[in-house]
């Protein structure tokens, strides 16, 4: 089932996601709705909060992207990134490399609003699956800013707070705008 996505200014976008201890039914169903709804908006991933629950849970796509490559092992084997999507990440922890790139994101919590953000180039992630496997992820390329996208989500941090102060500037009528949509709907 497609959900609603939630637009800044709801404070469940701030708030750090709950442990998941437990893969119940309901946690599969979340994430089978997660993955439906990303696929529905064109996006490469989104974050529990996203939809509305604080939970460490965040699903991923980046297969359809084709001028931004990826690179991933999985549990220490090269893997072609596209084959092992979509993933879906419980309590993740994120681990990463000193190299920094700059690249443009968008967020499907911000309709409309891109700006260039810098991020770490390659990382590691350990994070559970829905099959209550560990696994370990290390990535560079479009699937290494994505899941530091869904991660910073699910600690309640935003694009815009790793945006420089200069685009932040520019940005700061649309967000005041969005802010103000959600306390009127
Ligand atoms: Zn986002």
């Amino acid at each position: 089932m497609k959900l609603p996505i939630v637009q800044y200014g709801d404070p469940v976008l701030r708030a750090k996601g709950k442990r998941i201890e437990e893969v119940t039914d309901q946690v599969r169903e979340l994430a089978a709705n997660m993955l439906e709804t990303m696929h529905e908006a064109n996006g490469v991933g989104l974050a529990a909060q996203q939809i509305g629950e604080p939970l460490q849970m965040t699903v991923l796509d980046i297969s359809a992207v084709e001028d931004r490559p990826s690179t991933l092992r999985l549990d220490g084997q090269e893997v072609d990134p596209a084959s092992a999507m979509p993933l879906v990440l419980l309590n993740p922890a994120l681990e990463l490399h000193e190299e920094t790139v700059v690249g443009l994101e968008g967020c499907l919590s911000f309709p409309e609003i891109t700006a260039d953000i810098e991020r770490a180039e390659s990382v590691v992630v350990r994070a559970e699956t829905l099959d209550q496997q560990l696994i370990k992820i290390e990535a560079s390329g479009l699937l290494a800013r994505a899941l530091q996208h869904e991660i910073d989500h699910l600690n309640g941090i935003l694009f815009i707070d790793r945006m420089n102060s200069a685009a932040k500037a520019a940005l700061a009528s649309r967000l005041k705008r969005l802010q103000k949509e959600f306390s009127r709907a």
